[in-house]
């Protein structure tokens, strides 16, 4: 019968064209804890359980699958995000972990605030992992979310009720929002929208670009910011006085998008790095 260590042999060497060691290594522990239920601190500390033949079976054609580079979450079909469990498929944008610290800066933001933060609108919102996160934290507010997307708002839909979060989901494209959608002023609208230019594209591991949806990515190489842009503008008329915008970034444009926020007179711009260094959040 196999073994936890030989599975670690099989995927490290099957996937070693696709991944480096230490990808290889995390991917192999989201799986093996996946399937048997158990902690990766576990299958650590005991490389020689055995391994049943069902699933086995599971783990070879798992293999398969992520030989032709895609991503482990789309193969789990779940993934975790601040703490909860979201469903996701190639219908919707993985959530990263840039996106929770992004979160973590909105929910700080709120307990810290002292006027009252009610109603928080995400546009892009894709798993909807931005409003369910927030509503799980924040039990006051009413979450909105926007998506041009009506698979990936299906997917939003789901992970919403499976985590006990009510959260008004849109069917619309922010580029083209319809006048005739009745909305609250917002406190807080929050956006982490395409920002991929082509430039980015190819220096991109290929299990992003070819698996991922792109219209939640890539940005038109004339207008890299125009949701941006057009979010700015959208909060002018949607957003409380005293509301704030909170945007994650491509971390090439950090003073653009500051510049592009001034111009439209939004004051106590606020620009954050993620764990990486990288010019990545900015509040206003
Ligand atoms: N951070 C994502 C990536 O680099 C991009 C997300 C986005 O375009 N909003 O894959």
């Amino acid at each position: 019968m196999k073994t936890v260590k030989d599975v670690f042999e099989q995927f490290k060497i099957g996937l070693a064209d696709v991944y480096d060691p230490q990808e290889s290594e995390a991917i192999i522990l989201l799986i093996l804890s996946d399937l048997l239920n158990t902690s990766k601190a576990k299958l650590k500390a005991f490389p020689e359980t055995e391994i049943g033949f069902p699933q086995a079976e599971k783990l070879t054609s798992i293999l398969q699958e992520l030989k032709t580079g895609k991503p482990v979450q789309y193969i789990l079909g779940h993934t975790e995000f601040y703490g909860l469990n979201f469903k996701v498929s190639p219908a919707v944008l993985i959530p990263r972990p840039e996106t929770e610290e992004l979160v973590q800066w909105i929910i700080e933001t709120v307990k810290q605030s002292e006027s009252p933060v009610i109603n928080i609108l995400d546009i892009g919102t894709g798993s909807g992992c931005i409003p369910i996160s927030l509503k799980h934290n924040l039990l006051n507010i009413n979450a909105f979310g926007i998506d041009i997307s009506t698979d990936a708002l299906e997917i939003a839909k789901q992970n919403a009720e499976s985590n006990k979060a009510n959260v008004n989901f849109i069917e619309a494209d922010i580029l083209n929002f319809p006048g005739d959608i009745a909305l609250p002023k917002f406190d807080i609208i929050v956006s982490n929208p395409p920002y991929v230019t082509l430039e980015d594209k190819n220096k991109m591991h290929t299990n992003v670009t070819d698996f991922e949806p792109h219209t939640a990515l890539f940005v038109p190489e004339d207008d890299p910011l125009i949701f941006y842009k057009v979010i700015a503008d959208f909060a002018k008329t949607n957003l409380s006085s005293n509301g704030l915008i909170f945007f994650e970034i491509n971390e090439s444009f950090g003073t653009e998008t500051i510049e592009l926020l001034r111009e439209r007179s939004f004051r106590n711009i606020e620009l954050r790095q993620d764990m990486s260094g990288r010019d990545r959040m900015i509040k206003a």
